[in-house]
């Protein structure tokens, strides 16, 4: 079995951002510094097995985990050491968001063992920022990406988001020179939803804002696909790009079927095998479980094998190197294309996917339109 991997949920945020529907609420010094030793006695306690499974990469997500006071995060870290056997080189990923560390705080989360961070740029356009409720500017995102590599960060990812309401491609185009001027390690791109619930699908509701155009969303996809290619970044999921050799060892967990432990409120885990579950949703009453010493897991799901192989397609599928036709087989006993012939005839001829050499993977248009793609096998 390959190493797993540890997520780490921290929902805090400066501010709630208009489109968000993440388990996250504004920080609260004294909730957070509760949350964080909850946290860290239900590493301590992780009882999937007696001894100390190994790990190879830790994610810190969220929320905005670099409000974290580096103290706050060796507490995790020193926990996550002491239960799991973590490896030296170890991909230690925070996510971070522009205006929100010191350099000092960088450096000494990288003294802790932080060696990747993922960056919440989002846009470069003010005005942008300022409708979606981000608490940053443009001017944010150049200074902490600048304090990022003073203090050594050599892995950096950036996060784009496409499609925001009244956002042109000439905008977009723009946004994508700036990100690309910096050079980041790994680039993320997101096309926006808009989430029921959210001040932003409120907005919309009242005209206040326009509902994002989705053709106008996909061809911002394409261009951003085209700059990236031409400047050497690999497109190597679905919605991630890096440049040679900085893949997210973390994400790729999730597309490649290993395990991955999570800790904390709404964080979800997956033992590698079929069993699936979740925490408590909400920080408070996650805190307050742990601290009564009840578990925080709220649900649990045991895939059956017909369910697990879905899986394992349409999460095989994000990754552009594609399902293994040989691998499933032998995984599954089953022969993809003596199961699906006719259904994977019409995705080809629809040019969504393409079968060669032993694999299966979508193309640039199966990419944008995944989700259909995804149902054949659900
Ligand atoms: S910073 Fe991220 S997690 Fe926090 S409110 Fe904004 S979108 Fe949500």
């Amino acid at each position: 079995m390959q190493p797993a991997g540890l997520y780490i949920h921290i929902p805090f945020c400066r501010a709630r951002c208009s489109y968000c529907d993440f388990a996250t609420g504004a920080y609260e010094g004294a909730l957070a510094e509760r949350y964080v030793r909850a946290v860290g006695d239900e590493i301590k306690t992780f009882r999937l097995t007696e001894d100390a499974p190994d790990v190879d990469t830790i994610y810190f997500g969220g929320g905005t985990p670099s409000l974290l006071a580096p103290s706050q995060l060796a507490h995790i870290l020193n926990a996550a050491r002491e239960r799991f056997r973590v490896a030296e080189n170890a991909e230690v990923t925070m996510e971070m968001n522009p205006g929100t560390v010191t350099a000092e705080a960088l450096r000494e989360f990288r003294a802790h063992g932080v060696n990747r961070a993922s960056f919440g740029a989002q846009t470069f356009d003010d005005l942008e920022l300022k409708r979606l409720g981000r608490t940053h500017t443009a001017a944010d995102v150049r200074r902490t990406f600048a304090l990022l590599r003073e203090a050594g960060f050599t892995n950096i990812s950036f996060d784009l988001i496409a499609g925001l309401p009244s956002q042109t491609l000439d905008g977009w185009s723009r946004n994508l020179t700036q990100a690309l001027s910096l050079r980041p390690e790994h680039l993320s791109f997101y096309i926006l939803e808009v989430h029921e619930g959210t001040p932003l699908a409120d907005q919309i509701r009242r005209g206040a804002e326009m509902r994002p155009d989705d053709d106008l969303a996909a061809k911002m996809y394409r261009v951003m696909l085209e700059r990236s290619l031409a400047e050497g970044y690999e497109h190597y999921e679905i919605s991630n790009l890096c440049l040679p050799g900085y893949e997210s060892r973390h994400n790729t967990k999730y597309w490649t079927g290993d395990a991955v432990y999570g800790f904390g409120c709404s964080a979800h885990s997956f033992d590698g095998r079929l069993a699936r579950w979740s925490n408590e949703r909400d920080a408070a009453r996650y805190t307050a479980l742990v601290e009564a010493g009840q578990t925080p897991v709220v649900e649990t799901t045991q895939l059956d094998e017909r369910a697990a192989r879905a899986e394992s397609i349409f999460l095989g599928l994000r990754l552009m190197r594609g399902v293994d036709l040989e691998e499933h087989r032998t995984r599954f006993g089953a022969d993809l294309r003596a199961e699906y012939g006719d259904d994977l005839k019409r995705l080809s001829e629809a040019g969504l996917i393409e079968l060669d050499h032993g694999s299966m993977k979508l193309t640039t248009s199966g990419a944008l339109l995944s989700n259909e793609v995804f149902l054949t096998f659900v």
